[in-house]
């Protein structure tokens, strides 16, 4: 009785399941990959600021004042940018903007859990390819006639970055269906393909501000590619919530974009922070990806990772672990702040 009523579509759905958000105090949460700092005060100001009368009134549909910011921001034209409520919902528009065809997409076995996901809401054939022995995107494997082609760089969540010539060269093979690069973790040091958009036409760049700006909580995401790319998004999202950007999201949003002073700083003390602990997990017998993300994937060769995010848990610390083919035995560690990294060394030196 409980389906009676569902479409089939529905009955066939696998839905994406969010890293637990626990309500404990004093948890170390390494499990979400959150920033461990707080958003700029400017976005504070700017959100404050708006708290107003004004809150009556619906918001711009077209969010013009974040999509200048961010156009700005990256020296592209406003036409050129596309925003949604968080990246999530920008890929979502994806799939269905560009990845219902007639051949199946491709995407990493090992990649963002959400792929799946999209693909079974809106019936979208896929292909995975697999990652190399080294876990990593190898473009040469990508020759194949396909719908589309999506890959997070840094990949996630093992972490390993792809390099722009190399998704040039994917690119040079792949003319003729969408390369989407979703590059939510990209500011933790690698280079984003958003360089590359006016020279191919095939390519769109999305991005979170939940990881590196602090503002998982506003939800706000990006996508930057050719105008006729953003069109066809515009038609989806119009089609779809007209206001997916709240009046809050959107001034928040702006001064995420103006603090550049704030966003390198922070960034930079995560990178400093990954480093450190990448070398700790390895003075403690850990294998550690080489991580451009604002978390490390790792494994230890003789400790069940099952077992060693049980034990972390007793001492409320929560990491995140996929029950999944290949990387069963890998821990993804978010890299919190000095004190939280720290309290998770001494931990594991304890086990
Ligand atoms: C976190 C994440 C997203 C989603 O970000 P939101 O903007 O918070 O929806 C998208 N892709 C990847 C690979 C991510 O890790």
């Amino acid at each position: 009785m409980s389906q009676h009523y569902w479409s089939p579509v529905v009955r066939g759905l696998v839905p994406y399941v969010p890293g637990e958000q626990p309500k404990v105090a004093n948890l170390v949460k390494l499990n979400t990959n959150e920033n461990p700092y707080p958003p700029s005060p400017k976005v504070f100001e700017a959100i404050h600021a708006a708290v107003n009368d004004s809150l009556r009134l619906y918001p711009d549909p077209d969010a013009s004042a974040l999509k200048k910011a961010i156009a700005d921001y990256y020296a592209v034209d406003s036409s050129q940018v596309f925003v949604g409520n968080g990246s999530d919902e920008v890929l979502a528009h994806v799939f269905l903007a560009f990845f219902k065809q007639a051949q199946p997409i491709l995407f990493p076995d090992i990649s963002y859990s959400f792929y799946k996901v999209y693909c079974g809401l809106y019936e979208i054939d896929y292909r995975t390819i697999p990652l190399n022995e080294q876990f990593q995107i190898d473009v040469a494997d990508y020759h194949h006639v396909n719908g589309g082609i999506i890959f997070p760089n840094p990949n996630a969540p093992t972490g390993c970055l792809l390099s722009l010539a190399a998704i040039e060269t994917l690119l040079q093979a792949n003319p003729d269906s969408v390369v989407v690069v979703d590059e939510a973790y990209i500011d933790f040091g690698g280079e984003t393909a958003i360089s590359l958009v006016n020279q191919y036409p095939q390519l769109l760049v999305t991005q979170t501000l939940s990881k590196s700006r602090s503002l998982a909580g506003l939800r706000v995401g990006l996508a930057v590619g050719q105008a006729h790319l953003i069109e066809a998004l515009e038609r989806v999202k119009n089609s779809f919530n007209s206001y997916p950007m709240d009046k809050l999201a959107i001034v928040g949003g702006v001064a995420a974009f103006e603090d550049k002073a704030y966003f390198q700083q922070t960034c930079q003390a995560i990178i400093d922070g990954r480093e450190l602990l990448a070398q700790q997990l390895k003075d403690l017998g850990f294998d550690v990806l080489p991580s451009a993300a604002n978390f490390v994937f790792a494994r230890h060769p003789h400790k069940e990772a099952v077992q060693i995010a049980a034990a972390l848990r007793e001492k409320a610390i929560i990491v995140r672990h996929f029950k999944l083919p290949r990387i069963e035995q890998f821990l993804r560690i978010t890299i919190g702040t000095e004190a939280e990294s720290q309290a998770l060394v001494e931990a594991l030196k304890a086990l």
